[in-house]
């Protein structure tokens, strides 16, 4: 496309931000190429494709779909010509989230109407003191290999000093144990590649969509365990909602189309005469009730705070 004056295609591809541009008929008309680097999109793929086609189907805090909503930025600039941020979810092509921070910037025509919409986003990267705090654990076996995430001793040794804390009066917490749902099927289906991959994704869009706080291990096989801080009940059902959500419409390839995974989570609140298999058993037991109605849902105990 021929793109406005000063903007030549050569500066926005050596920018590090991902930049598109969409008519008014909602198409892309250019794609740069770290909008490719973050979303996994080369720009043959995005090209020509609209709002519609659902590529980067950008979820809210809350796991909502703003597309096409009020919340949208795109629609804000184009309806009323002026610049909007907003933060939300990318689904990268492999499936997982990305928190980004978008800025929408309308182009006038001469008759002062919006022709035309730049995206700017950026993606909230981990700190670097936090990429060699993960270097450091994996040297002391508590990374899991295939995720990178925390692994089964690493969370039993953090819910753990966690506890120890709440007998001390400290922090309430609380925690979440996730499985997929009928995770059997994949690997049979399309093969433990395959199954390898939904397991990525999965840690992925945990490891980008939770706060920096909490804590996300792989507990095991297709279950991973969360721990969230600072939690009362509805804290915990409003996190691991959000979660489910997250999921349920995400979207990952898999033999020749895109799938979505879904799960199934337990919620516990930890009480101060726990011990670490009794807290997780407990979660576990949750998860387990949410399954047996049928997957996709999140149990939590009655009767908390
Ligand atoms: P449900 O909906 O009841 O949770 O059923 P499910 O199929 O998800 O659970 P099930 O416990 O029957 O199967 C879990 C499977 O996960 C069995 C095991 O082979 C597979 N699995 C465990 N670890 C890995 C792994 O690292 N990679 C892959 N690809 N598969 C794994
Ligand atoms: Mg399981
Ligand atoms: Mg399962």
């Amino acid at each position: 496309m021929n793109i406005e004056a000063g903007l030549s295609p050569e500066i926005l591809d050596s920018l590090y931000d991902g930049v598109y541009i969409l008519g008014r008929d909602r198409k892309i008309e250019y794609w740069n190429q770290a909008a490719g680097r973050i979303s996994g999109y080369p720009s043959a793929e995005a090209l020509g494709k609209s709002c519609h086609d659902h590529i980067l189907t950008h979820l809210n805090e809350e796991g909502q779909n703003i597309c096409h909503t009020p919340l949208c930025p795109i629609d804000q600039a184009f309806s009323d010509g002026k610049t909007h941020d907003a933060q939300a979810y990318l689904q990268h092509k492999e499936g997982h989230r990305v928190p980004v921070e978008i800025r929408t910037i309308p182009i006038l025509d001469a008759r002062g109407e919006t022709a035309r919409v730049v995206e700017v986003f950026r993606e909230h990267l981990l700190p670097e003191a936090t990429r060699q705090r993960i270097a450091e654990l994996e040297k002391l076996a508590l990374i899991d290999s295939l995720t990178g995430l925390a692994n089964r001793r690493f969370a039993e040794i953090t819910i753990g000093s966690r506890l120890a804390e709440t007998q001390r009066n400290i922090w309430p917490f609380g925690l979440l144990f996730l499985d997929i749902d009928n995770f059997k099927g994949i690997n049979d289906n399309f093969g433990h590649d395959a199954g390898d991959r939904a397991l990525m994704m999965i840690a992925k869009t945990l490891i980008n969509t939770l706060r920096a706080y909490d804590f996300v291990s792989r507990w095991g096989g297709e279950e991973f365990v969360v721990l969230i801080v600072n939690a009362n009940r509805e804290k915990l059902l409003q996190v691991a909602e959000k979660l489910r959500l997250f999921m349920e419409k995400s979207t990952f390839p898999l033999g020749g189309t895109r799938r979505r995974v879904t799960v199934s989570i337990g919620a516990a609140l930890a009480r101060p005469e726990d011990s670490v298999e009794i807290l997780v058993r407990r979660a576990d037991g949750l998860m387990y009730q949410g399954k047996k109605a049928g997957g996709n849902c999140v149990q939590a105990e009655s009767g908390l705070p």
